[in-house]
């Protein structure tokens, strides 16, 4: 393999090729009809879905460790692996977020090498959505949409208003009419048309399909989900890139559509298939809320389908009843031999908190989310204290903060003296310990 590496430099080198267009077309999933590369997302014989297809072997010939490390600082280093044509794609700084090696996280769970990939602090919006609506914002502008749209549960309604706002494209977006404060604000201040809709996720799904069928736009987990659902492979590049172009041994990740986890498998396979890093077996472990766990629960049965459920749950940016892309979830998780789990809310909280007290990350519910099914699937041994562990933190908590409210501590007020403060320091100070000591007995 690393010879490999070592001739493919020499002949960029010789040659000083420029990027070439790798992308083929799209296929379908199930019955691998092929199409144009157009903004359509099913196959017209069977209603599977499309998926977009790459020429590997040019894609070798291009790529490199070097070349993609001497790239750009964010998602489009990895240009040649994702489905745009143009030499200037939208770049708001997206991706290349920290790969934390955990400590104290860690030690809390008795694992012994765990990481967190933080997409908290992702740009420009904070969260894992930047990355998939910067590729299909690209491919929009490239097949001649002004307008642009979603159907979101409040993370992709933030990514898509912002970076429409920066490419300067016309933007609609329709949220369910609960969603949290931070996600409604989160959208309205880059002036999109925000709609909220008396439903749920699944309902406003529905209304927007109608919309993309007759209004034209661009809605980009509908009608452009094929190109969109690939920007999630760089959250595969980027962990094996900061591993040292190694592989983990196991990644538990947030499934909501489940497109996410699917796109990170793609993307560790696609990473082997040119050659920039050595193939392993990677165990894919996925985390859902128990009060929206069709996935989860599909998974636990053994069932090949998916049974839609109404959602019920704080983790609003996972809540998707009907999610298009779980079979193949469960499908992975079962052939990696990982697992696929549920959490309360309570325990959602509880992981929120835990990854803030242990590792000062603020993380979302569907965070909290991912960090309860890691506890859970450790404390069952379904993973390993010496395992490499990669755990997927999507968004960011300050979108979700009446998650929180009435669970944490509270703002000592005090007058602006000092005496004051002293009162108030001893007093926290008895209560501290008068509630340690009721933990100890
Ligand atoms: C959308 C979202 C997910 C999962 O997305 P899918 O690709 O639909 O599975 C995970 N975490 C957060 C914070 C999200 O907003
Ligand atoms: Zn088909």
């Amino acid at each position: 393999m690393h010879k490999k590496i070592q001739i493919m430099t020499q002949v960029i080198a010789k040659h000083n090729q420029s990027p070439i267009t790798t992308f083929n077309n799209l296929k379908c999933k199930e019955c691998g009809a092929e199409y144009e590369l157009q903004a359509i997302h099913v196959c017209e014989l069977c209603f599977g879905p499309l998926e977009v297809t790459y020429d590997y072997s040019g894609l070798c010939s291009q790529v490199t460790r070097e070349s993609i490390a001497s790239g750009p600082n964010s998602i489009w280093r990895y240009r040649q692996f994702l489905p745009v044509a143009s030499d200037h794609p939208i770049d708001v700084g997206t991706g290349m977020t920290p790969l934390v090696f955990s400590q104290r996280l860690a030690r809390r769970l008795g694992l012994k090498n765990l990481y967190i990939k933080n997409d908290a602090v992702n740009m420009p919006t904070l969260s894992f959505k930047d990355r998939v609506v910067s590729v299909a914002l690209t491919r929009a502008r490239e097949l001649g949409f002004t307008t642009v749209s979603c159907a979101s549960t409040g993370n992709l309604a933030n990514s898509t208003a912002a970076i429409a706002a920066h490419a300067g494209l016309d933007c609609y977006v329709f949220i369910p009419a609960d969603l949290e404060a931070g996600k409604v604000i989160g959208s309205l201040i880059y002036s999109p048309t925000l709609m909220a809709v008396e439903g749920n996720y699944d309902q406003v799904n529905r209304l927007c399909s109608e919309i993309a069928n007759t209004y034209g736009w661009g809605f980009v987990n509908i009608n452009l989900r094929p190109y969109y659902s690939e920007g999630s492979k760089t959250l595969g590049f980027e962990v094996a890139e900061q591993l040292g172009w190694k592989l983990p041994d196991h990644i538990v990740a947030p499934l909501a559509s489940g497109s996410l986890f699917t796109k990170i498998y793609k993307g560790f396979h696609e990473f082997v298939k040119v050659g920039l890093v050595e193939d392993k077996a990677v165990r894919f472990s996925g985390a859902q809320a128990e009060g929206c766990s069709p996935i989860a629960q599909a998974f636990k049965r053994g069932m090949d389908f998916i049974q839609p459920v109404k959602p019920k749950t704080i983790a609003k940016s996972i809540a998707i009843g009907n999610p298009a892309d779980g079979i193949y979830a469960t499908e992975i998780a079962r052939k990696t031999g990982g697992n696929i789990e549920s959490v309360t809310d309570q325990e959602i909280i509880e992981g929120m908190k835990l990854l803030a007290e242990t590792e000062g990350i603020f993380t979302e519910t569907a965070g909290g989310t991912t960090i309860a099914v890691l506890k859970k699937l450790v404390e069952s041994g379904k993973i390993d204290s010496e395992e490499t562990t990669v755990v997927y933190i999507t968004g960011n908590g300050l979108k979700t903060q009446e998650a929180v409210q009435g669970y944490i501590g509270e703002a000592l007020t005090i007058e602006a003296k000092l005496d004051s403060f002293e009162r108030k320091l001893e007093r926290s100070r008895t209560l501290g310990r008068l509630e340690w000591q009721q933990v100890l007995v």
